[in-house]
């Protein structure tokens, strides 16, 4: 089976590189910028937009023409090209995202890229893409350094199991990484070596995640505890930065340094969740986990929740492919199913569970941990399958509590060693 997956790797560049990489950066939102001028004139217009291969058109004559953009040529023709295509399905998952063709958060219009307020990334996707050691090669750029060793990918590509469709160049904090998209050939069982195996999950706020299974038992799975630590260094870097006076030196410094942390933080929880995940899609053929409104939840302003919202998405892309991998199947319980608030042991519903109640108590004598009592209700739905579950009193729509996901959300794994691409690329322009 065939599949695509993400390698990312911190770089360490020489200080030109670095001066190419920012240059780079530069060309891509400068493009995105530009086509989506041409794209906004040409709506006023004609009431559409330019796709992205039109704009490639465009921007190959008026670079030739203006000799005003005549620095294109310290850019690799990728950057331009790649920020069109970024720009290209902006606008389609606008319309999307307006017709509620498309899951998550309502989209706004594409907007204007404005330096230093945005995420520095360009892409290339033709070239010279290798690594080997501690070292990978891109096109214009040629051999960069990385802050760890590329063994794991370098290792399928010789064997010739994997082929770089991508690479994904981007700067967090002060950081540079580049993240691979991978074609790989992976064994993938039939059937997963432990039929019948299934473990309801509930991915938590203070916790990483609750499982309770088939045989009976509780898995829980603390965050790791370099990620305490940094949650901690988080929440006193985010004290000292909101005390900053605004505009000030202090506080692009204080800012810079929050972003370190975050960053931090990121990788550390990604990390735990690889692993974590890893281990569920092993021992069990069916997961199920909640279906959260990711998208909704994150502008939660509290540090704790905005962190384990995040969790949660990375979370559920993991195990939907791990699952796949090992030939199981990933369940998401329907949006409106009450894990958390219905009894398991005699399926009364509680109107109201506020999240500092940690323990769950029910009138028929149930006394239980709230997370391990939401786990227990989601590993029903693997039992009932898609079945009506009418447990709760019809809170749960007949025929919708529990569904397969067949499809990733749409999206790339961030922070992490490996993930999916999750879209079809499309043809090439
Ligand atoms: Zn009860």
């Amino acid at each position: 089976m065939k599949v695509w997956q993400a390698y990312r790797f911190a770089l360490d560049p020489t200080p030109a590189q670095e001066r190419m990489l920012r240059s780079h950066a530069g060309a891509a939102r400068f493009a995105w910028n530009w086509g989506l001028a041409r794209c906004r004139e040409r709506h006023a217009a004609e009431g559409k937009w330019y796709t992205a291969i039109d704009l490639h058109k465009l921007w190959n004559q008026a670079k030739r023409a203006d000799p005003g953009l005549a620095w294109w040529g310290e850019n690799s023709k990728c950057a331009y090209q790649e920020a069109f295509r970024d720009l290209d399905r902006a606008l389609r998952d606008f319309v999307k995202s307006g017709k509620g063709e498309r899951a998550g958060r309502r989209l706004g219009f594409p907007r204007f890229k404005k330096r230093g307020k945005c995420r520095d990334s360009f892409r290339f996707s033709t070239g010279v893409m290798r690594c080997a050691g501690a070292t990978i090669t891109l096109p214009r750029l040629g051999v960069v350094a990385t802050c760890e060793s590329t063994r794991r990918l370098a290792r399928r590509l010789d064997a010739g199991t994997a082929r770089i469709l991508s690479a994904t160049v981007s700067r967090t904090a002060q950081r540079w990484h580049v993240s691979f998209t991978v074609e790989v050939e992976r064994a993938v069982p039939e059937r997963h070596p432990l039929p019948g195996s299934a473990i309801g999950v509930d991915l938590g706020v203070k916790s990483l995640l609750t499982g309770a299974d088939h045989a009976g038992n509780v898995t829980a799975m603390d965050g790791p505890k370099p990620l305490r630590a940094s949650l901690r260094r988080l929440r006193r870097a985010s004290r000292v930065h909101s005390r900053k006076a605004k505009g000030s030196a202090n506080r692009r410094k204080s800012a810079a340094r929050l972003a370190r942390v975050h960053a931090r933080v990121a990788d550390v929880r990604a990390d735990a969740l690889h692993k974590a995940t890893t281990e569920l899609a092993r021992h069990y053929q069916t997961v199920v986990i909640e279906d959260l409104n990711v998208a909704g939840m994150t502008r939660n302003r509290r540090l704790a929740r905005v962190i384990a919202d995040q969790g949660f998405g990375q979370a559920r892309r993991m195990l939907a492919y791990k699952t796949t991998w090992n030939g199981g199947t990933l369940i998401t319980a329907d949006r409106w199913f009450p894990s958390s608030k219905l009894c398991s042991a005699c399926g009364a519903v509680k109107a109201k569970l506020p999240l500092s109640e940690r323990v769950f108590s029910c009138d028929c004598g149930l006394v239980l941990d709230r997370d391990v009592n939401a786990a227990r209700n989601l590993l029903k739905l693997a039992v009932s399958g898609t079945e009506r579950v009418n447990a709760c009193g019809g809170t749960v729509r007949p025929g919708l509590a529990g569904r397969v996901l067949v499809n990733q959300e749409p999206g790339t794994a961030q922070g992490g060693q490996t993930g999916t691409a999750s879209r079809q690329r499309e043809a090439a322009a």
